[in-house]
Parts: C-alpha cells; structure tokens; sequence
C-alpha cells in the first residue's frame, strides 16, 4: 500500500466529535434522536458521533450507491432501506463526507417524503469547492480542500476505513 500522509490526526477527530456531539446534544435539548448512517464510510464517525451526543439516541443505517455516469445530475439509489418507520421522528443523518451534494441532495428529499418531525445532517467533512447540487448540511466537523481522502471510515476500493486518521496519499511514494 501506498503511504498515507496524515491530513486529520486521531486527537483532533477526538476533540472535534466530541465537540459536534455536545453542540448536537444541546441543540435537541432531551429529544430522542435517530441517527441514520450512511454505508459504508460513515460507520466509524457514526459510532463516535452517536457516544458524544448522548442521552435518547436511536441508531439506524442506509446503503446508498451513487452512479456519475454521463448525466451531470449523477444517479443515487438506496441499495439498503431503513428497516423502520421514521415517521414523527427527529432524524439525524450521518455522512462521511460531502462531495458533489448529489448523494445528501437526494436522501434529504427521499427521507422527507417519510415524514419525520424534523430532519438535519451530520457530516464529519466537507469539500464545498466540489459542489454541484446544493445541500443545507446543519452539523460539520471539517471543511477541506479538493483532496481525495481516506481513512476514518472512508476507502479506496474497499481498503484504507480502518485508518485511525483522514490522510491523503503522499505524491512522493
Ligand atoms: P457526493 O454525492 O456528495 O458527491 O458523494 C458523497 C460520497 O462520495 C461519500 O459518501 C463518499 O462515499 C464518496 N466520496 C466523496 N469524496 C470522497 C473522498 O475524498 N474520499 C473517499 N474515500 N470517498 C469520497
């Protein structure tokens, strides 16, 4: 494997999570919240995310693949739905990232459908320069530049989730 540079380090994940956790906490104030992952790069931020709010949380997971294909719109499609209502429910979904928008931009509208009391998003990062759809995305942890990342969740091919880190492949290996 190809060496990664460390562009977010454990502690600053840590300390950032923690934070977006606690503003996410008192936001809700004693609401129980859903907290809806997005499979697969979103599993590890979810389960540090999720322990930082704390109090009434509920935990539930989305697969979702996104095709780019020719149309600039792209294509989403839910590859693994919900297994319950969400209804009425405060709903919170957990991303990895946001890149085009394209994905968020359709759960949002998929999810609203389904008539939860409230719904808002969660991501750990966030590369707005690459935008092509516009997205209201409530809770960030990061915002970064146009660089393709791995690590925390987040692959390449399937490799790289288990990374204790974000990091970007170094050019000079
Ligand atoms: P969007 O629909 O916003 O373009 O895409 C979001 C999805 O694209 C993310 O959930 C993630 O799976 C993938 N993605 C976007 N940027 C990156 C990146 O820098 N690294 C990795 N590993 N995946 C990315």
């Amino acid at each position: 494997m190809s060496t990664v540079r460390i562009l977010i380090d454990a502690a600053a994940l840590h300390e950032r999570i923690g934070a977006l956790g606690r503003e996410i906490r008192t936001f809700y104030g004693d609401e129980p919240i859903v907290c809806i992952g997005v499979l697969k790069g979103s599993f590890i931020f979810m389960a540090d995310l999720v322990r930082a709010i704390g109090g009434d949380v509920r935990c539930a997971f989305l697969g979702v693949s996104s095709y780019e294909g020719t149309q600039s719109t792209g294509e989403v499609r839910i590859t693994h739905d919900l297994a319950a209502s969400i209804r009425d429910a405060h709903v919170l979904i957990v991303e990895d990232i946001v890149d085009t928008g394209l994905t968020l931009a359709y759960l949002r509208r998929t999810l609203a459908v389904r008539g939860p009391a409230t719904l808002r998003i969660a991501t750990l990062l966030d590369k707005p320069s690459r935008r092509k759809q516009p997205v209201d995305v409530e809770f960030v942890g990061f915002t970064i530049p146009d660089l393709f990342v791995v690590g925390f969740g987040l692959d390449l091919d399937e490799a790289y989730r288990n990374l204790p880190f974000v990091g970007v492949f170094d050019p000079e290996s």
